[in-house]
């Protein structure tokens, strides 16, 4: 039978042979995975979504509702992943989903300027006091790769520092040891990005502020940008260090390139008014994605106004999309961002977090696992490691393989976190204080099996 009740008591007590995903039924998805490995590349439109990392089948979507999805067999599973942390209010919010029914009916796309536009941007401007003007786009990935050229052509520079581990998208300057999607696979550089543009990015490790101004020592007027996940995210949560992001401040302003924060991950997660607002640095450019959209297409950079008034049709800096303000994003971000304005509502998925994590630190020390949770506000990372991880180094110490084990036990009882150790973790606003220990539990289920399987070789 499907299961479609979590969190519930039956559930909490049913015994791991029960619950085994193996016993589940699973051949619609097997079904449809088949025919998607022979149109879709590797079954997938996304990498990661390939289950590589952690092995096992990938899970095939038919609906989600809250903190759930449902697989086309009908099973649920509590959803950790929410959409890449897009879901920050949970799946199919009532709200959003009649805001979009209701901008169907007038139209999904003019490609002509609307009102929804101007309430969003407003929106974002009041949000983040450091954006002072914007630009919609369809992606994270284009939006770091406009504000890349932005910069280039503001301070007429052309190398770009970035940060090992950190991801800012697809665009060909940022294929370079880039974390999460590359570190799944395997490698720190993808192949079809010429050598003469890969030679224009540097790369420091993330939290070494004497590494940046070493880079910029060695590179007299010729960096454009620092860009950087003020919070990583792309290799497993890494917190920045007390200075770092000051530090990035003052080294970009005193050298001449641009401090570029990539807040496609943290803006609207780690507070209203992202990471900058919570830790005080404001950066020259902006670039947000994710929850901006509220789980549609939609991203935009931004920054303060002298900058963005680069960009075409007010200046030379050219940047274009058929798509970019689509009325039905728009909606969907506008409702979002609404919702995320209401009294407590940070407060509130923030204590939910603190709640999780407490309790998944605590199901470490029980059962003896080694392990480490790296969080900030709804956003965490469970390390697992056989010697002290490093506070910027998740993705080189962690122990992979016991990572794929633990998501498969985790899977096991019904909850999906995500499929690869460099991912982060998401709360959302719909998951349940029920919901939250249900998962606890599960965790210490989960570790208790792999302390026992590996003291049982
Ligand atoms: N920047 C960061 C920090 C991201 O996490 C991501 C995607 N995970 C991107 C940029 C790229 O966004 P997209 O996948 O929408 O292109």
């Amino acid at each position: 039978m499907p299961r479609t009740s979590l969190g519930g008591s039956k559930l909490a007590k049913s015994s791991h042979a029960e619950l085994a995903l193996k016993q589940r039924p699973r051949g619609k998805s097997q079904a449809i995975f088949e025919q998607a490995e022979s149109v879709l590349v590797g079954g997938v439109n996304s990498p990661v979504r390939a289950f590589r990392a952690v092995g096992g089948h990938p899970i095939i979507v038919d609906r989600a509702e809250g903190a759930r999805l449902f697989d086309a067999d009908g099973n649920a599973y509590l959803d950790y992943v929410c959409s890449w942390g897009a879901m920050i209010l949970g799946h199919a919010h009532p709200a959003v989903a009649s805001a979009l029914i209701d901008q169907a009916h007038k139209g999904t796309s003019y490609g002509m300027t609307t009102a929804l536009e101007v309430e969003l941007a407003q929106m974002v401007v009041r949000a983040i006091p450091s954006m002072e003007m914007v630009r919609f786009v369809s992606s994270g990935t284009e939006a770091t790769m406009s504000a890349i050229r932005l910069a280039r052509a503001s301070t007429k520079r052309d190398l770009l520092l970035k940060f090992e581990g950190c991801y800012h998208g697809h665009a060909d300057s940022f294929l370079s040891q880039a974390g999460s999607g590359l570190a799944t696979l395997g490698i720190s550089a993808s192949p079809g990005v010429p050598q003469s543009v890969a030679e224009l990015t540097i790369t420091v490790p993330y939290n070494d502020s004497a590494a940046v101004e070493r880079a910029l020592a060695h590179n007299p007027g010729t960096v454009a940008a620092v860009i950087v996940e003020p919070v990583a995210a792309n290799m497993g949560v890494v917190l920045p260090s007390a200075t770092f992001l000051r530090d990035l401040r003052e080294l970009t302003r005193r050298n001449g390139a641009l401090l570029i924060f990539d807040e496609v991950i943290t803006g609207f997660r780690l507070a209203y008014g992202g990471a900058q607002t919570l830790y005080g640095i404001h950066p020259d450019l902006t670039t947000l994605g994710k929850i901006i959209g509220g789980g549609l297409p939609a991203a935009a950079y931004g920054g303060r106004r002298e900058i963005m008034q680069m960009v075409a049709p007010r200046g030379p800096v050219y940047q274009a999309g058929t798509l970019s303000g689509n009325p039905m994003a728009m909606r969907a971000g506008i409702e979002t961002l609404r919702l995320l304005q209401q009294p407590r509502f940070y407060e509130d998925l923030h204590k939910k977090a603190d709640r999780l994590v407490t309790g998944i630190r605590a199901a470490l020390e029980q059962s003896g696992v080694k392990g480490r949770v790296n969080s900030v506000g709804s956003l965490f990372t469970l390390f697992f490691s056989s010697h002290t991880v490093q506070e910027f180094a998740g993705a080189k110490s962690s122990d992979t393989a016991l990572y794929a084990a633990f998501f498969s036990q985790m899977l096991d009882r019904s909850i999906l976190i995500p499929p690869s150790q460099f991912e982060a973790v998401f709360v959302s606003a719909a998951h349940t204080p029920e919901n939250i220990d249900f998962t606890v539990r599960s965790c210490l289920e989960s570790l208790i099996e792999l302390s026992a399987e590996s003291s049982n070789p």
